[in-house]
């Protein structure tokens, strides 16, 4: 596996593979990969002749108040979980590489005019996908991927990348996967790391509320208000869980509904001392 830290040797590499006519996948990561990163990787592997991943922690997407520096890493671990996943070029840039105007400033940003990066997540962190979206578009730039991998755990964050990548015209295909979870529901996430003992028994309540979630929608439930205060109600149920937001929304447009149909994305993101984790589910029928 190629470890590149420089823009240019991932072009010249890029370059080389594209002359021998092989296809390229890009799965965009910020390190300290898990099982959810690797089920990326495995699927980039199956669907493009070479994988790049690039593990780059992106200041532009942290908030002034936000764990930018507390965010853990552990770049031997990221290289060991995608050498044996089948990763054939890990990028690691330094802050500078990627923005070289230091410390993470930009004059240019990939910003949306729809309010979509101000829905869910957007509104307790205004800036975040401002950041995402530059960070993507700086690697669809650098990588020029045919395909790029995206976990549908930040199921807003796709949504988002796939309007971006319609509205500038990357010809990039945008590939959603599954959300991957520990044996007992709780969706990997690098920011489990944060989660003390009582705190990390504390979050199934999470996977525990899709799951309710699921089921009242299996059951016939159609109205989203309805559905939205019964979830909310059971996370209330565990004192540890402090909620930012329970949400039905059109899950392309992230606009809220008031009907359940096939498409509505039922998401939330809950505190949990340091830790603030997402977990949602799609309604299938
Ligand atoms: P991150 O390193 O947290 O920025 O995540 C990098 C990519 O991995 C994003 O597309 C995430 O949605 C995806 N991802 C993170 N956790 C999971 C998970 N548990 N299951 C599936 N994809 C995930």
């Amino acid at each position: 596996m190629i470890i590149a830290t420089t823009i240019a040797e991932v072009r010249q590499q890029v370059q080389q593979w594209k002359q021998a006519g092989l296809s390229v996948g890009l799965v965009p990561t910020m390190g300290y990969l898990h099982a959810g990163h690797a089920s990326l990787v495995d699927r980039a592997v199956t669907l493009c002749d070479r994988v790049v991943v690039s593990d780059f922690v992106n200041p532009t997407q942290f908030g002034p108040n936000e764990d930018l520096a507390a965010y853990p890493c552990d770049f031997e671990g990221d290289c060991a979980l995608l050498d044996a996943h089948g990763c054939d070029m890990v990028f690691h840039p330094s802050v500078s590489e990627m923005y070289p105007d230091g410390n993470g400033k930009t004059d240019t940003y990939v910003t949306m005019v729809d309010d979509m990066p101000r829905q869910l997540c957007g509104k307790t962190r205004p800036i975040h996908f401002r950041g995402v979206c530059t960070v993507v578009a700086k690697l669809f730039n650098i990588v020029t991927p045919d395909k790029a991998f995206f976990g549908e755990k930040d199921a807003q964050q796709l949504a988002i990348i796939r309007r971006m990548v319609r509205d500038l015209s990357y010809g990039v295909e945008i590939v959603g996967c599954p959300i991957v979870r520990e044996a007992d529901g709780l969706a990997m996430s690098s920011r489990n790391t944060y989660l003390t003992a009582p705190e990390r028994q504390a979050a199934l309540i999470l996977s525990q509320t899709v799951v309710l979630g699921k089921e009242r929608v299996a059951a016939g439930e159609k109205d989203a208000d309805r559905l939205v205060a019964q979830m909310k109600a059971n996370i209330a149920s565990e004192p540890l869980a402090e909620i930012d937001y329970v949400a039905a929304v059109d899950g392309v447009t992230m606009q809220s509904v008031h009907t359940l149909t096939k498409g509505t994305l039922v998401a939330m993101a809950v505190r949990f001392g340091k830790a603030r984790l997402l977990d949602n589910f799609t309604v299938e029928e």
